[in-house]
């Protein structure tokens, strides 16, 4: 079948190399000139699968209203006068009930578990290189009572296949180094030795490449601007070609199946056309950190729930993202927040790097209210989603792009997981 992907973020490209691996004529086509350079640019490189629960849960209200006008808060709601950002705000309440909580996290685990195998299969298969390391993620904590809280989601998680370990101080120090700075404040950790680090943005280039080579084409420079359906069908594509002077221009693209993977865009394209998806932006911040000579600088990949943020070694360099945002679809930089990442950076590894250059970045998660992500078919026949991953895109990339192909052939996926039929 000719097959064509919209959206070459990391979801859209790990999409098309599944199916173009089933054998299919795939066409990605982005606004941007190359792949990975939106949201999947320079994220937390957290391959999190064992981590995986949802942010709406019971406790998270209480949170939100702690930090409430905290301009340095990890988590900020700034109201505007836009009734999607209200609706999105009023179903993630609903999805904080103790009941979908635990059916929201199991939906998330079961899809981030398989996708880590799938990407290890992946990399089996192809030798891809992206900075990674596969030296587990481990959560620290300096609070006795959030360690304990921690430590009994922990034992609750193992139910659902997450291989989290509760850790002392000491052998949070023994699995990272670098935390000896922060030693005397450690109470312990919750370590994931299965999960993984890794340049999201160098994968989603690196498959690009490799699925050109198999065959897949590229359109850069072109935006979709409406989807044409006739109720049952999508009949076609129209799209703006800005850069590329054999398309230059307004052109219709037709093919047999039209798959969706525009990140946060998602609900801009398919609510005209009657496919409701409740995505909101919600906007992250990096900073990548040159190590240098220094030696202080975290090799195995560590979350700080404090402050929602975490941190991944990336080949010669450090990552530190997070903090969440629902601003709307802006992605200027305010200097307060990035300054709160590299205040927390340099305080509890005092040698991590080059604090002077280090380079930010914003970024807008696709978010449902609930964390679980689309994929799967719509109510027009031709028309699939992969879209919606949230804070873990990359975590769960593989295992929904190969979930897709298999919908996409009338396969059974191989995992249990509520895929969309609407
Ligand atoms: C600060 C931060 C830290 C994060 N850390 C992690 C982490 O550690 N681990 C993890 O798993 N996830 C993490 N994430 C989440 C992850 O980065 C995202 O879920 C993922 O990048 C989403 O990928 P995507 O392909 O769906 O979207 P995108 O990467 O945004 O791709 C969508 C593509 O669609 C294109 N597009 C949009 N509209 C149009 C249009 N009209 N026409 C043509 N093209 C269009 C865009 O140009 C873009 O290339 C983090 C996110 C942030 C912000």
């Amino acid at each position: 079948m000719r097959i064509v992907v919209f959206g070459a973020g990391v979801v859209g490209i790990t999409a098309a190399w599944y199916l173009a691996s089933d054998g299919h004529e795939v066409t990605v086509v982005d606004r941007q000139p190359g792949p990975g350079l939106e949201t999947s640019l320079a994220n937390g490189g957290q391959i999190s699968a064992a981590h995986a629960a949802p942010w709406a849960n019971p406790r998270i209200p209480l949170t939100l209203l702690k930090w409430l006008g905290r301009a340095d808060a990890p988590l900020l709601f700034r109201p505007r006068m836009d009734w999607r950002q209200w609706r999105w705000a009023m179903q993630f309440l609903i999805e904080c009930l103790p009941s979908r909580t635990v059916s929201n996290t199991i939906q998330c685990m079961n899809l981030a578990l398989y996708s880590r195998d799938c990407l290890k299969a992946l990399r089996a298969t192809t030798g891809i290189e992206y900075d990674q390391l596969t030296r587990g993620i481990l959560e620290f904590h300096f609070d006795a009572k959030g360690f304990a809280d921690a430590a009994k989601a922990a034992e609750r998680m193992s139910q659902y296949g997450g291989d989290r370990e509760a850790k002392t101080a000491d052998e949070c120090v023994a699995i990272e180094p670098a935390l000896e700075t922060c030693r005397d404040r450690l109470v312990g950790g919750i370590f994931t030795a299965g999960d993984e680090s890794g340049d999201a943005h160098r994968f989603t280039r690196e498959l690009a490449r490799l699925a050109a080579a198999r065959g897949v084409a590229f359109r850069w420079g072109t935006t979709l601007e409406s989807l044409v359906t006739d109720g049952i069908a999508v009949r076609g594509a129209r799209c703006w070609t800005a850069i590329d002077p054999e398309h230059r221009g307004r052109e219709s693209i037709d093919t047999d199946v039209y798959v969706i993977a525009l990140g946060s865009s998602s609900p801009l394209l398919l609510a005209p056309i009657g496919v409701p998806v409740r995505i909101y932006p919600v906007k992250g911040y990096s900073a990548t950190i040159a190590v240098g000579s220094h030696r202080g600088a975290p090799r195995v990949s560590l979350s700080d729930p404090e402050r929602k943020l975490v941190f991944s070694r990336l080949g010669d360099r450090l990552r530190v993202a997070g903090t969440a945002e629902l601003s709307g679809y802006g992605r200027a930089l305010d200097h307060v927040r990035c300054a709160a990442l590299i205040a927390r950076t340099f305080e509890l590894f005092p040698d991590a790097g080059e604090r002077e250059g280090a380079q930010f970045w914003a970024g807008l998660r696709p978010a449902t209210p609930s964390n679980v992500p689309l994929v799967g078919a719509t109510r027009y026949r031709n028309l699939f989603l992969d879209t919606g991953h949230g804070s873990l895109g990359w975590t769960m990339a593989c295992g929904s792009g190969r979930a897709l192909a298999d919908l996409i052939a009338g396969r059974k996926p191989e995992v249990d997981f509520a895929f969309t039929r609407a």
